[in-house]
C-alpha cells in the first residue's frame, strides 16, 4: 500500500530523508508522497521509514492506493530498474 501524509503534518522535514524512493516531496503547504513511488519501503526495511520516524504520526495508507506485497515489491523492482 501506498502511504499519505494528512493535514497534521507540521513540515518538520525529517521524513523526506528518509525515504529510500524518493516518494515523499514537498507540496503547495504540507509534504506529499508521491504513491507510484512508495512501496512502503518493502524491499529497503522491513517498516516504513516516514512512519517510524514522524513525530506526529500523520502517515496513514492511503485507501486510494491499497496494494498487495507482491504489488509493492513489483514497484520496488520496477523502480530499481529505472534508477
Ligand atoms: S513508506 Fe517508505 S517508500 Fe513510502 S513514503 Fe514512506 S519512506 Fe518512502
Ligand atoms: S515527519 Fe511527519 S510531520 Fe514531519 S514532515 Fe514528514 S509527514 Fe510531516
Amino acid at each position: 500500500m501506498a502511504l499519505m501524509i494528512t493535514d497534521e503534518c507540521i513540515n518538520c522535514d525529517v521524513c523526506e530523508p528518509e525515504c529510500p524512493n524518493d516518494a515523499i516531496f514537498m507540496g503547495p503547504e504540507i509534504y506529499q508522497i508521491e504513491p507510484n513511488r512508495c512501496t512502503e519501503c518493502v524491499g529497503h526495511f522491513d517498516e516504513p521509514q516516514c512512519v517510524q520516524i514522524c513525530p506526529v504520526s500523520c502517515i496513514p495508507v492511503n485507501p486510494e492506493h491499497v496494494e498487495s506485497h507482491e504489488t509493492l515489491w513489483q514497484k520496488f523492482q520496477r523502480l530499481q530498474s529505472a534508477a
